[in-house]
């Protein structure tokens, strides 16, 4: 199979390892950040930090959209969820992300009309064989999944079907990169670009990572090979005093972006001054509403939504772990009251999380052996 034999070779993985360990100045204590969840998965996954040498540190970041989430815009949705004859409508890994009064999926468990879709546009159908229904798609992520809310948003309109609308938490990843870098605790060395947003935007927008902030940047793939030599071009660039931007995944990532994915976008939503993150805080100009055009769509204003804020519980530190302050088993609730089974935060949700990377693969010891792979 073309494009995971390629990148899961133990000889070209060993090889690469050891260039690492070559470039890496036994001097110097590396920090690396890799931004998106999709990465922390792969790296608890398949166990790369085992072959990387012990002064290179990668930090997980705040990329996966469900752990980035606050859990007052969980409850503010389960409230619509709450009116007569509301559908709500959301992605698997939404169900088990616990609100201030459940999750999800608990209230489903309670009566309440809870589906879960695979895209936007199945909920679009859902409210077009449902015409006595209000279907409410609960949407999440980044740039990566934005422009499939925009386009089954300009389908709705084209269409005129009135009985469906967008609870809408899509986020944007570049003010989320500024905001870690504005943060006074957080030292870090360079960066392992998101694969997945930059499919959308391109390389473009990171542009002003390197040349203000003189950090490197290399957009990656998903595969073990991908990751090692992304990391090899962050330090061939650190050793020769570089900040740049680079792109592993060229196979995937146009430099430009999707220009089609990106002008949906713009024709549907516009930035909200401000948005709040989970364990960033309040961010401006980081997350998109639905413009006025899109306005009978647009579930906060269809419905009343209260706009809820919840402090996360007490002795959770969702917060630090997103922000790469901490690793997820120096959070005091790790594998004792928060597991996957019975998470506490959302980090121990979604596969993306770190947390419930963490658990699945280091934890319980069920990594994949690199030198173990076979091509697929
Ligand atoms: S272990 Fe649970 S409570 Fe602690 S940081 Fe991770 S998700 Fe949050």
């Amino acid at each position: 199979m073309k494009y995971v034999d390629e990148f899961r070779d133990p000889a070209v993985i060993a090889r690469t390892a050891e260039e690492i360990r070559r470039l890496a100045d036994p001097g110097r204590h590396y920090r690396l950040m890799e931004v998106c969840g999709g990465h922390t998965h792969a790296i608890y996954r398949f166990g790369l930090k085992d072959v990387l040498p012990p002064n290179l540190e990668l930090i997980h970041g705040p990329g996966c959209p469900v752990c980035v989430l606050p859990m007052g815009r969980i409850d503010d949705g389960l409230t619509v969820a709450r009116e007569p004859r509301v559908t709500f409508a959301a992605f698997g890994d939404m169900m088990r992300v616990p609100g201030a009064h459940g999750s999800p999926l608990e209230h489903k468990a309670q009566g309440l009309d809870v589906r879960i879709v695979y895209s936007p546009t199945d909920a679009l159908k859902l409210a077009r064989t449902s015409p006595d229904r209000h279907v409410m798609f609960f949407a999440i992520g980044f740039e990566t999944t934005a422009p499939s809310t925009a386009l089954t948003l300009m389908r709705a309109r084209a269409e005129g079907i009135e009985n469906f609308s967008v609870f809408c938490n899509h986020v944007t990843i570049i003010p989320a990169i500024r905001a870690i870098l504005d943060s006074p605790d957080m030292r870090l060395d360079g960066f392992i670009g998101p694969g997945h947003v930059s499919t959308v935007i391109g390389c473009r927008p990171y542009e002003w990572i390197a040349r203000n902030e003189g950090k490197p940047i290399v957009v990656s793939g998903f595969e073990p090979l991908d990751l090692l030599q992304s990391i090899v071009m962050l330090l061939r660039q650190l050793r020769e005093g570089r900040a740049e931007v680079e792109n592993q995944y060229k196979r995937v990532v146009p430099w430009e972006g999707n220009r089609a994915a990106l002008a949906a976008m713009a024709e549907v939503f516009e930035l909200r001054p401000y948005f709040e993150w989970r364990g960033l805080g309040f961010i401006s100009q980081s997350a998109l509403r639905l413009r006025d055009a899109y306005a009978r769509w647009d579930a906060e204003r269809v419905f009343s939504v209260a706009g809820v804020r919840v402090t996360d519980p007490k002795a959770a530190q969702c917060g630090e772990v997103l922000k790469g302050v901490l690793k997820p088993p120096q959070c005091k609730l790790f594998g004792r009251e928060c597991t996957p089974e019975h998470p506490v935060g959302a980090l121990m949700v979604s596969s993306e999380g770190s947390c419930a990377a963490y658990y699945n693969y280091e934890h319980r010891k069920t990594t994949v052996p690199l030198t173990a792979l076979t091509p697929a």
